[in-house]
């Protein structure tokens, strides 16, 4: 076999490709890695670190208004340039990490546009570098909508850089990115309006808890509209005028369109080379993650199977130690937790009550729909709702769901268990901590 210039080429420095980078050079393989953008990929530049950054800073909101019950008078202002700023030098700050963590581990560093050549080379800024195998960790990028119009529509990445807030938000879908954002917005006093075109928000999560934030989002003055489409975007003055097909003419100062992200592989040259794309464009990958090109190979968003940063880093944990380790490091997909960071929070691992009754012949559930503790000295209104979802025939809980504070934190913890098996009668018989909304979850009967 010819020499290359590497074993490994990386394409996108983002979660997957960054972690597929490091682990494979540390094991021992020459590995460069090809980058058009910062370091870190979404999730550290335009993802999952500044919108937690936002989401934090938004929900002081909140918590000011509850610490009066608690007899504490502060005079508050908001100043959004400096929660932007400050994060903007967070997300620096994380870029300068991510370059040191790759030469640390030996990575050599390219910047500009990858493009593939064939099936052993890429071109970047200019030059061709040859690798025994290629990684594709390209990430996806937001679906843009398909209206007239559409080139006044603004995606998720337009909130990280604005300059100042909006008066009015118009935001299109009901997932992830819709309501996170539309919480963080509404939270900092915008007027928002979600426009979904389905009958209730979060689409594939427990009905209970969809009903539950719908309402809790309600109370916080979010507007709902279902079943609506956008028809059109148009111009006036400073704002864009909707038309929705409803009738109604919805102006608004930031129409933001969250509705899904697709697979980044246009222009990389991959169909020229011979690797398969699926029909949203993404790689077809086997379990190995090879392609249908048996030296390249792809992780991640790229892939279209589950777009979250710790199955990217997961997934490319498992193809380095697959081609340049040892052990076994496969991943199981089964029962990801997962969490909206909107707020109040909802986070879920396994089943839906609804997916229970299609898999298992008999289902217990159990919920509890409560007022934490914390607030019940505050004028805010907010409930918890706790719900576990059982396999009546083996005692497994096989659903836990919450919508409440800290719900992804605890949501963690309860992932572990259900990875272990936990029975309905173990999490009766695990004593409970109090006084906290956590210890809801072994108490219900
Ligand atoms: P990415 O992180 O997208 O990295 C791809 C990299 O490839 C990018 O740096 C890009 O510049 C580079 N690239 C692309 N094409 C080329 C090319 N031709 N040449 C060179 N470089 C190229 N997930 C969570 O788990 N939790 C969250 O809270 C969360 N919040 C999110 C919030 C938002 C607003 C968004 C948009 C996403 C969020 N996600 C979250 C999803 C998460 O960010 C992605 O699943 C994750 O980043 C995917 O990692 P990746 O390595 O596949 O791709
Ligand atoms: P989601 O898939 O979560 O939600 C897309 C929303 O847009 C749905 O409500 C969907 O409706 C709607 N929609 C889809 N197509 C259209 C259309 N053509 N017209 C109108 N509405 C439409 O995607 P997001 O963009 O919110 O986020 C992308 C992915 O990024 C997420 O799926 C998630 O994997 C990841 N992410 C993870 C986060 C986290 O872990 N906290 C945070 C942010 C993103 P319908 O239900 O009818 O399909």
């Amino acid at each position: 076999m010819a020499e290359h210039d590497y074993d490994l080429f990386v394409v996108g420095a983002g979660s997957g490709g960054v972690r597929a980078a490091r682990v494979a050079s540390e094991l021992g393989a020459r590995v460069a890695i090809g980058e058009e953008g910062r370091l870190g990929g979404t999730c550290v530049n335009v993802g999952c670190v500044p919108k937690k950054l936002f989401v934090y800073g938004s929900h002081f909101a909140y918590d000011l208004a509850d610490t009066r019950g608690y007899g504490w008078t502060t005079e508050s202002s908001f100043e959004w340039n400096t929660l932007r700023d400050n994060k903007d030098r967070e997300i620096a700050r994380l870029n300068e990490i991510y370059w040191g963590l790759l030469e640390r581990a030996g990575v050599e560093i390219l910047r500009g546009r990858v493009r593939v050549v064939d099936a052993h080379s890429v071109e970047i800024a200019g030059e061709t570098r040859t690798a025994d195998r290629i990684l594709i960790a390209t990430g996806g990028l937001p679906i843009s909508p398909d209206i007239p119009g559409r080139e006044h529509a603004l995606t998720s990445n337009a909130i990280f850089s604005l300059d100042e807030l909006p008066r009015r938000a118009m935001i299109v879908g009901a997932g992830y990115i819709a309501l996170e954002l539309g919480s963080v917005l509404r939270a900092l006093g915008v007027d928002v309006t979600i426009v979904h075109r389905g009958e209730e928000i979060l689409r594939g999560f427990d009905r209970d808890l969809r009903c539950h934030l719908h309402e809790e989002l309600e109370v916080k003055g979010v507007r709902i509209l279902l079943k609506t489409h956008v028809l059109s975007l148009k111009k006036t003055g400073d704002a864009v005028e909707a038309q929705l097909d409803n009738g109604e003419r919805l102006e608004t100062d930031f129409p933001l369109f969250a509705i899904g992200r697709e697979p980044n592989t246009a222009g990389l040259g991959l169909e020229e080379v011979g690797v398969e794309l699926g029909q949203r464009g993404g790689i077809v990958v086997d379990d190995s993650f090879t392609t249908s090109v048996p030296s390249i190979h792809a992780v991640g968003d790229v892939i279209d199977h589950v777009q979250l940063t710790p199955v990217a880093i997961a997934e490319g944990m498992q193809f380095a130690h697959q081609f340049y380790g040892s052990g076994d490091h496969r991943i199981d997909y089964r029962d990801i937790p997962t969490a909206v960071f909107c707020q109040p929070e909802l986070a879920t691992v396994g089943l839906t009550e609804a997916e229970a009754w299609h898999r298992c012949q008999d289902v217990r559930v159990y919920k509890s729909v409560f007022t934490p503790l914390k607030l019940s000295l505050s004028a805010r209104k907010e409930h918890t709702i706790v719900k576990l979802v059982v396999d009546a025939a083996n005692d497994r809980v096989v659903g836990c769901h919450m919508a409440g504070h800290n719900a992804a934190e605890i949501i963690q913890g309860l992932a572990v268990a259900m990875k272990a098996g936990a029975t309905k009668a173990q999490f009766d018989a695990t004593i409970g901590i109090h006084p906290t909304s956590a210890e809801e979850f072994v108490t219900l009967r």
